[in-house]
């Protein structure tokens, strides 16, 4: 399953095959066909594992941490994703966004 992630406005969006765009608006993409994506702006490619997603929610306990599953960014190179944008231009290391710096925040606060 892929998915997009907004690093502006932290949007994740399930791609379908008509286009969808995040809420800032700067981020979107949709599916071509089965396995090809197009995206554009901002975006960056997610994937989801479906077998280790199903397992996972097969598996749901009543308690306790949760079931982990397999989700991944995909590479900048990648057969099944085009991508119109500039998502793969972002620097996630070095010069940040602001919006990158508040998400590192966010995150470490949770660690
Ligand atoms: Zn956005």
């Amino acid at each position: 399953m892929k998915l997009l992630f907004c690093p502006h406005c932290q949007d994740v969006l399930k791609l379908r095959f008509e286009q969808r765009t995040c809420e800032c608006g700067k981020s979107w993409g949709r599916y071509e066909d089965e396995e090809h994506a197009r995206i554009g702006g901002a975006a960056v490619p997610l994937g989801i594992g479906n077998r280790s997603l199903v397992d996972a929610l097969e598996s749901r306990p009543a308690d306790g941490k949760g079931t982990t599953f397999l989700a991944f960014v995909i590479p900048l190179q990648s057969p099944s994703v085009t991508d119109e944008g500039h998502g793969a231009t972002l620097k996630f290391r070095g010069s940040k966004t602001r919006t990158l710096e508040m998400m590192e925040a966010l995150l470490g606060e949770g660690r």
